[in-house]
Protein backbone atom coordinates (compact mmCIF):
# COMPACT_ATOMS: atom_id res chain seq x y z
CA UNK A 1 0.00 0.00 0.00
CA UNK A 2 1.51 2.94 -0.96
CA UNK A 3 -1.23 5.47 -2.35
CA UNK A 4 -2.39 9.14 -0.83
CA UNK A 5 -5.47 10.51 -1.43
CA UNK A 6 -5.02 14.33 -1.31
CA UNK A 7 -8.32 15.42 -0.98
CA UNK A 8 -9.00 13.16 1.84
CA UNK A 9 -8.65 15.34 5.07
CA UNK A 10 -7.47 12.79 8.09
CA UNK A 11 -7.72 13.85 11.68
CA UNK A 12 -5.18 11.64 13.81
CA UNK A 13 -6.20 11.64 18.01
CA UNK A 14 -3.28 10.94 19.96
CA UNK A 15 -3.05 11.12 24.01
CA UNK A 16 -1.12 13.74 25.33
CA UNK A 17 2.32 12.39 25.87
CA UNK A 18 4.27 12.80 28.96
CA UNK A 19 7.43 13.90 26.74
CA UNK A 20 7.56 12.75 23.31
CA UNK A 21 4.99 10.53 21.00
CA UNK A 22 5.10 6.42 21.03
CA UNK A 23 5.70 4.30 18.38
CA UNK A 24 2.55 3.51 17.70
CA UNK A 25 0.98 6.93 17.65
CA UNK A 26 3.74 7.86 15.23
CA UNK A 27 2.07 4.78 12.65
CA UNK A 28 -1.33 6.12 13.19
CA UNK A 29 -0.07 9.78 12.06
CA UNK A 30 1.37 7.66 9.26
CA UNK A 31 -1.58 5.80 8.07
CA UNK A 32 -3.19 9.17 8.23
CA UNK A 33 -0.82 10.36 5.59
CA UNK A 34 -1.71 7.06 3.18
CA UNK A 35 -5.35 8.13 3.79
CA UNK A 36 -4.72 11.97 2.28
CA UNK A 37 -3.86 15.38 4.25
CA UNK A 38 -3.24 14.74 7.90
CA UNK A 39 -3.99 16.88 11.13
CA UNK A 40 -3.68 15.97 14.70
CA UNK A 41 -5.76 16.56 17.63
CA UNK A 42 -4.08 16.50 21.41
CA UNK A 43 -6.42 16.81 24.44
CA UNK A 44 -3.66 17.93 25.97
CA UNK A 45 -0.20 19.93 26.22
CA UNK A 46 2.36 19.11 23.51
CA UNK A 47 5.77 18.89 24.56
CA UNK A 48 8.21 20.39 22.20
CA UNK A 49 9.78 16.94 21.50
CA UNK A 50 6.35 15.98 20.33
CA UNK A 51 5.73 18.97 18.26
CA UNK A 52 8.81 18.31 16.20
CA UNK A 53 7.36 14.88 15.96
CA UNK A 54 4.36 15.58 14.49
CA UNK A 55 6.31 18.15 12.05
CA UNK A 56 8.62 15.23 10.95
CA UNK A 57 5.78 12.92 10.50
CA UNK A 58 3.81 15.70 8.09
CA UNK A 59 1.17 17.48 10.24
CA UNK A 60 -0.31 20.22 9.01
CA UNK A 61 -2.17 21.66 11.69
CA UNK A 62 -2.53 20.24 15.51
CA UNK A 63 -5.82 20.72 17.46
CA UNK A 64 -5.34 21.62 21.37
CA UNK A 65 -7.95 22.50 23.90
CA UNK A 66 -8.28 26.18 25.24
CA UNK A 67 -9.82 25.99 28.86
CA UNK A 68 -9.01 22.74 30.22
CA UNK A 69 -6.67 20.03 30.14
CA UNK A 70 -8.61 17.16 29.17
CA UNK A 71 -6.22 14.48 29.75
CA UNK A 72 -7.36 15.04 33.50
CA UNK A 73 -10.59 13.72 32.56
CA UNK A 74 -12.49 10.12 31.56
CA UNK A 75 -12.68 9.94 27.34
CA UNK A 76 -16.82 12.08 27.56
CA UNK A 77 -15.52 15.62 27.38
CA UNK A 78 -12.27 14.82 24.97
CA UNK A 79 -15.13 13.12 22.50
CA UNK A 80 -17.84 16.46 22.74
CA UNK A 81 -13.91 18.57 22.02
CA UNK A 82 -13.41 16.41 18.70
CA UNK A 83 -17.09 16.97 17.65
CA UNK A 84 -15.97 20.12 17.75
CA UNK A 85 -12.40 20.03 16.70
CA UNK A 86 -14.18 18.30 12.99
CA UNK A 87 -16.29 21.28 13.07
CA UNK A 88 -13.60 23.75 13.25
CA UNK A 89 -11.43 21.67 10.80
CA UNK A 90 -13.95 23.67 8.20
CA UNK A 91 -11.75 26.68 8.30
CA UNK A 92 -9.05 24.64 7.47
CA UNK A 93 -8.05 25.53 3.90
CA UNK A 94 -4.59 24.27 3.82
CA UNK A 95 -5.53 20.44 4.66
CA UNK A 96 -8.74 20.28 2.29
CA UNK A 97 -11.22 21.65 4.64
CA UNK A 98 -13.73 19.65 6.94
CA UNK A 99 -11.97 16.29 8.19
CA UNK A 100 -13.28 13.30 6.46
CA UNK A 101 -11.62 10.30 8.46
CA UNK A 102 -10.72 10.28 12.17
CA UNK A 103 -8.51 7.80 12.92
CA UNK A 104 -7.87 6.29 17.02
CA UNK A 105 -5.52 3.82 18.62
CA UNK A 106 -7.63 0.40 18.98
CA UNK A 107 -7.18 0.70 22.71
CA UNK A 108 -10.52 0.99 24.69
CA UNK A 109 -10.20 4.27 25.81
CA UNK A 110 -9.61 4.74 21.86
CA UNK A 111 -12.76 2.50 20.89
CA UNK A 112 -15.24 4.34 23.34
CA UNK A 113 -13.85 7.89 22.66
CA UNK A 114 -15.00 6.42 18.41
CA UNK A 115 -17.89 5.14 19.75
CA UNK A 116 -19.13 8.84 21.48
CA UNK A 117 -17.84 10.75 18.55
CA UNK A 118 -19.52 8.46 15.89
CA UNK A 119 -22.86 9.23 17.95
CA UNK A 120 -22.12 13.05 18.34
CA UNK A 121 -20.84 13.41 14.10
CA UNK A 122 -23.46 11.11 12.99
CA UNK A 123 -20.62 9.02 11.58
CA UNK A 124 -19.48 5.53 10.74
CA UNK A 125 -17.57 4.14 12.78
CA UNK A 126 -14.89 0.32 12.30
CA UNK A 127 -13.02 -0.98 14.89
CA UNK A 128 -9.97 -3.75 15.24
CA UNK A 129 -8.69 -2.09 11.65
CA UNK A 130 -5.95 -4.22 10.70
CA UNK A 131 -5.09 -2.74 7.57
CA UNK A 132 -6.23 0.10 4.88
CA UNK A 133 -6.75 0.89 1.49
CA UNK A 134 -5.58 4.54 0.05
CA UNK A 135 -10.03 4.81 -0.57
CA UNK A 136 -10.59 4.76 3.07
CA UNK A 137 -11.89 1.05 3.12
CA UNK A 138 -11.00 -0.83 6.14
CA UNK A 139 -9.78 -4.58 7.08
CA UNK A 140 -11.44 -5.54 9.81
CA UNK A 141 -10.62 -8.88 11.84
CA UNK A 142 -13.75 -10.19 13.34
CA UNK A 143 -15.34 -13.65 15.10
CA UNK A 144 -12.16 -13.59 17.50
CA UNK A 145 -9.71 -13.16 14.66
CA UNK A 146 -11.28 -15.91 12.47
CA UNK A 147 -12.16 -13.79 9.36
CA UNK A 148 -11.01 -10.34 7.61
CA UNK A 149 -14.18 -8.21 6.13
CA UNK A 150 -13.33 -5.38 4.26
CA UNK A 151 -15.71 -2.19 5.69
CA UNK A 152 -15.87 1.45 4.63
CA UNK A 153 -18.15 3.85 5.95
CA UNK A 154 -20.35 5.81 3.68
CA UNK A 155 -21.22 8.63 5.84
CA UNK A 156 -19.89 11.83 5.39
CA UNK A 157 -16.82 11.37 8.33
CA UNK A 158 -15.43 8.17 9.37
CA UNK A 159 -13.97 7.15 12.43
CA UNK A 160 -11.62 4.23 12.37
CA UNK A 161 -9.89 2.24 15.34
CA UNK A 162 -6.56 0.82 13.87
CA UNK A 163 -4.37 -1.67 15.26
CA UNK A 164 -0.47 -1.37 16.07
CA UNK A 165 1.82 -2.79 13.40
CA UNK A 166 0.50 -1.86 10.17
CA UNK A 167 1.42 -2.68 7.39
CA UNK A 168 2.12 0.07 4.71
CA UNK A 169 4.03 2.84 3.39
CA UNK A 170 3.05 5.93 3.64
CA UNK A 171 4.61 8.87 1.07
CA UNK A 172 7.98 10.76 2.93
CA UNK A 173 6.60 13.54 4.89
CA UNK A 174 7.34 16.75 3.73
CA UNK A 175 8.09 18.36 6.95
CA UNK A 176 7.65 22.11 8.46
CA UNK A 177 6.18 23.14 10.91
CA UNK A 178 2.60 22.14 12.10
CA UNK A 179 0.14 25.66 12.88
CA UNK A 180 -1.54 25.37 16.00
CA UNK A 181 -5.00 25.69 16.48
CA UNK A 182 -6.96 25.85 19.59
CA UNK A 183 -10.32 25.23 19.69
CA UNK A 184 -12.65 25.80 23.21
CA UNK A 185 -13.60 22.56 25.59
CA UNK A 186 -17.08 22.85 25.05
CA UNK A 187 -19.29 24.45 27.46
CA UNK A 188 -21.23 22.42 30.37
CA UNK A 189 -19.05 19.25 28.70
CA UNK A 190 -17.01 19.26 32.08
CA UNK A 191 -19.41 19.47 34.80
CA UNK A 192 -20.52 15.82 35.39
CA UNK A 193 -17.60 14.59 33.77
CA UNK A 194 -15.06 11.86 35.61
CA UNK A 195 -11.95 13.64 36.69
CA UNK A 196 -8.25 11.63 37.00
CA UNK A 197 -6.87 12.29 40.38
CA UNK A 198 -4.16 10.56 40.34
CA UNK A 199 -2.07 8.35 38.34
CA UNK A 200 0.55 5.80 39.46
CA UNK A 201 3.49 4.56 37.43
CA UNK A 202 3.99 1.08 36.36
CA UNK A 203 7.54 -0.67 36.87
CA UNK A 204 9.32 -0.80 33.89
CA UNK A 205 10.32 -3.82 32.66
CA UNK A 206 12.71 -3.17 30.02
CA UNK A 207 11.05 -4.69 27.14
CA UNK A 208 8.12 -3.21 24.74
CA UNK A 209 4.90 -2.72 25.50
CA UNK A 210 2.88 -5.81 25.22
CA UNK A 211 0.29 -4.15 22.97
CA UNK A 212 2.70 -2.48 20.57
CA UNK A 213 6.03 -4.87 20.19
CA UNK A 214 6.51 -6.04 17.14
CA UNK A 215 7.21 -9.50 18.37
CA UNK A 216 5.54 -11.52 21.52
CA UNK A 217 6.73 -14.57 23.06
CA UNK A 218 4.46 -16.22 25.12
CA UNK A 219 3.74 -18.84 27.44
CA UNK A 220 0.68 -20.56 28.72
CA UNK A 221 0.09 -23.81 31.00
CA UNK A 222 2.61 -25.89 30.08
CA UNK A 223 5.63 -23.66 31.19
CA UNK A 224 4.38 -25.05 34.74
CA UNK A 225 5.33 -21.52 36.39
CA UNK A 226 8.68 -21.19 35.06
CA UNK A 227 8.92 -18.44 32.39
CA UNK A 228 12.60 -18.32 31.91
CA UNK A 229 12.79 -19.51 28.44
CA UNK A 230 9.92 -17.35 27.32
CA UNK A 231 11.89 -14.44 28.84
CA UNK A 232 15.35 -15.68 27.13
CA UNK A 233 13.76 -15.92 23.84
CA UNK A 234 12.05 -12.82 24.17
CA UNK A 235 14.89 -10.55 25.16
CA UNK A 236 16.78 -12.27 22.73
CA UNK A 237 14.37 -11.07 20.26
CA UNK A 238 14.02 -7.62 21.88
CA UNK A 239 10.04 -8.79 21.88
CA UNK A 240 7.52 -8.51 24.60
CA UNK A 241 6.04 -11.64 27.06
CA UNK A 242 2.56 -12.24 26.69
CA UNK A 243 0.38 -14.86 28.80
CA UNK A 244 -2.18 -17.31 28.48
CA UNK A 245 -5.17 -16.67 31.05
CA UNK A 246 -4.10 -20.00 32.77
CA UNK A 247 -0.78 -18.57 33.49
CA UNK A 248 -2.47 -15.06 34.38
CA UNK A 249 -4.84 -16.63 36.61
CA UNK A 250 -1.63 -19.17 38.29
CA UNK A 251 -0.22 -15.91 39.29
CA UNK A 252 2.83 -16.94 37.24
CA UNK A 253 3.06 -13.32 35.33
CA UNK A 254 0.87 -10.10 35.93
CA UNK A 255 -2.51 -10.14 34.01
CA UNK A 256 -1.06 -7.44 32.21
CA UNK A 257 0.69 -9.69 30.04
CA UNK A 258 -2.57 -11.17 29.18
CA UNK A 259 -3.21 -12.10 25.80
CA UNK A 260 -6.87 -12.88 24.30
CA UNK A 261 -10.66 -12.11 24.63
CA UNK A 262 -10.62 -11.01 28.09
CA UNK A 263 -7.16 -9.96 28.11
CA UNK A 264 -4.91 -7.84 25.41
CA UNK A 265 -5.03 -7.97 22.00
CA UNK A 266 -1.83 -8.30 20.28
CA UNK A 267 -1.09 -8.17 16.47
CA UNK A 268 3.28 -8.61 16.26
CA UNK A 269 4.90 -9.34 13.17
CA UNK A 270 5.79 -12.41 14.85
CA UNK A 271 3.85 -14.70 17.65
CA UNK A 272 5.78 -17.32 19.48
CA UNK A 273 3.49 -19.58 21.59
CA UNK A 274 4.86 -21.94 23.70
CA UNK A 275 2.57 -24.26 25.85
CA UNK A 276 -0.63 -22.65 25.01
CA UNK A 277 -3.55 -24.89 23.84
CA UNK A 278 -4.50 -22.62 21.49
CA UNK A 279 -8.20 -22.05 22.70
CA UNK A 280 -11.11 -19.96 20.99
CA UNK A 281 -10.07 -17.29 23.65
CA UNK A 282 -6.54 -17.06 23.03
CA UNK A 283 -6.95 -16.83 19.33
CA UNK A 284 -9.17 -13.99 19.92
CA UNK A 285 -6.36 -11.93 20.61
CA UNK A 286 -3.14 -12.44 18.68
CA UNK A 287 -4.63 -14.43 15.32
CA UNK A 288 -4.08 -11.13 13.13
CA UNK A 289 -0.44 -11.78 14.36
CA UNK A 290 1.60 -12.04 10.76
CA UNK A 291 3.22 -15.10 11.56
CA UNK A 292 2.70 -17.44 14.30
CA UNK A 293 4.76 -19.85 15.26
CA UNK A 294 3.61 -22.56 17.73
CA UNK A 295 5.57 -24.73 19.84
CA UNK A 296 3.63 -27.50 21.99
CA UNK A 297 3.91 -31.23 23.06
CA UNK A 298 0.76 -32.13 21.84
CA UNK A 299 0.80 -33.04 18.05
CA UNK A 300 -3.01 -32.53 18.60
CA UNK A 301 -3.17 -29.25 19.86
CA UNK A 302 -5.41 -26.59 17.89
CA UNK A 303 -3.11 -24.05 18.14
CA UNK A 304 -1.05 -25.94 15.42
CA UNK A 305 -4.45 -24.57 13.12
CA UNK A 306 -3.02 -21.61 13.38
CA UNK A 307 0.34 -21.41 13.69
CA UNK A 308 2.41 -20.62 10.18
CA UNK A 309 5.16 -22.70 11.57
CA UNK A 310 4.43 -25.80 14.07
CA UNK A 311 7.05 -27.28 16.41
CA UNK A 312 6.24 -30.21 18.29
CA UNK A 313 8.30 -30.87 21.41
CA UNK A 314 8.90 -29.87 25.06
CA UNK A 315 9.25 -26.21 24.97
CA UNK A 316 12.03 -26.35 27.41
CA UNK A 317 14.42 -28.22 25.13
CA UNK A 318 13.36 -25.90 21.92
CA UNK A 319 13.00 -22.72 23.26
CA UNK A 320 16.53 -22.26 24.69
CA UNK A 321 18.16 -23.92 21.32
CA UNK A 322 16.25 -20.76 19.81
CA UNK A 323 17.44 -18.64 22.19
CA UNK A 324 21.40 -19.73 21.43
CA UNK A 325 20.58 -19.73 17.99
CA UNK A 326 19.41 -16.45 17.68
CA UNK A 327 22.12 -14.97 19.66
CA UNK A 328 25.00 -17.19 18.02
CA UNK A 329 24.14 -15.43 15.07
CA UNK A 330 23.83 -11.72 16.41
CA UNK A 331 27.11 -11.96 17.91
C1 LIG B 1 -15.09 -16.02 28.97
C2 LIG B 1 -13.68 -16.56 28.83
C3 LIG B 1 -12.67 -15.69 28.51
C4 LIG B 1 -11.36 -16.18 28.36
N1 LIG B 1 -10.36 -15.29 28.02
C5 LIG B 1 -9.13 -15.80 27.79
C6 LIG B 1 -8.07 -14.93 27.35
O1 LIG B 1 -8.23 -13.72 27.23
N2 LIG B 1 -6.87 -15.47 27.10
C7 LIG B 1 -6.62 -16.83 27.23
O2 LIG B 1 -5.49 -17.26 26.98
N3 LIG B 1 -7.59 -17.65 27.67
C8 LIG B 1 -8.82 -17.16 27.96
N4 LIG B 1 -9.78 -18.01 28.42
C9 LIG B 1 -9.39 -19.38 28.82
C10 LIG B 1 -9.24 -20.35 27.65
O3 LIG B 1 -10.49 -20.95 27.36
C11 LIG B 1 -8.23 -21.46 28.02
O4 LIG B 1 -8.67 -22.10 29.19
C12 LIG B 1 -6.81 -20.96 28.23
O5 LIG B 1 -6.40 -20.17 27.13
C13 LIG B 1 -5.87 -22.16 28.39
O6 LIG B 1 -4.58 -21.72 28.64
P1 LIG B 1 -3.35 -22.62 28.19
O7 LIG B 1 -3.43 -22.86 26.72
O8 LIG B 1 -2.12 -21.98 28.72
O9 LIG B 1 -3.58 -23.95 29.02
P2 LIG B 1 -4.01 -25.39 28.54
O10 LIG B 1 -5.25 -25.37 27.75
O11 LIG B 1 -3.95 -26.26 29.76
O12 LIG B 1 -2.85 -25.82 27.54
C14 LIG B 1 -1.51 -26.06 27.90
C15 LIG B 1 -0.80 -26.55 26.67
O13 LIG B 1 0.58 -26.70 26.96
C16 LIG B 1 1.05 -27.87 26.30
N5 LIG B 1 2.23 -28.29 27.04
C17 LIG B 1 2.29 -28.80 28.29
N6 LIG B 1 3.58 -28.99 28.65
C18 LIG B 1 4.34 -28.56 27.61
C19 LIG B 1 5.73 -28.48 27.40
N7 LIG B 1 6.62 -28.83 28.35
N8 LIG B 1 6.18 -28.01 26.21
C20 LIG B 1 5.30 -27.64 25.24
N9 LIG B 1 3.96 -27.69 25.40
C21 LIG B 1 3.49 -28.14 26.57
C22 LIG B 1 -0.11 -28.83 26.33
O14 LIG B 1 -0.01 -29.79 25.28
C23 LIG B 1 -1.29 -27.89 26.15
O15 LIG B 1 -1.64 -27.76 24.77
C24 LIG B 1 -11.09 -17.55 28.57
C25 LIG B 1 -12.13 -18.42 28.89
C26 LIG B 1 -13.42 -17.93 29.03
C27 LIG B 1 -14.52 -18.89 29.36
Amino acid sequence: MTAENASAHVLVVLDAPADAFRKAQLELLDAGRFLGTVSAAVAGPVPDAARAQLAEHGVATVYTPSGADLSDYLVGPTAAWLADVVAASDADASAGGRVTTVLLENSPSGKETAARLSVRLDAGVVTDVVALEADGTAHKSVLAGSYEVRARATTPVAVLTVKPNLDLSAAPAAGGAAAVVTVPVPEGSLATAARVTGRTQKPRSGRPDLSEARVVVAGGRGTDGDFGPIEELADALGGAVGASRAAADAGWVSHDLQVGQTGKTVSPQLYISAGISGAIQQKAGMQTSKVIVAVNADPESPVFEIADFGIVGDLFDVLPQATAEIKRRRA
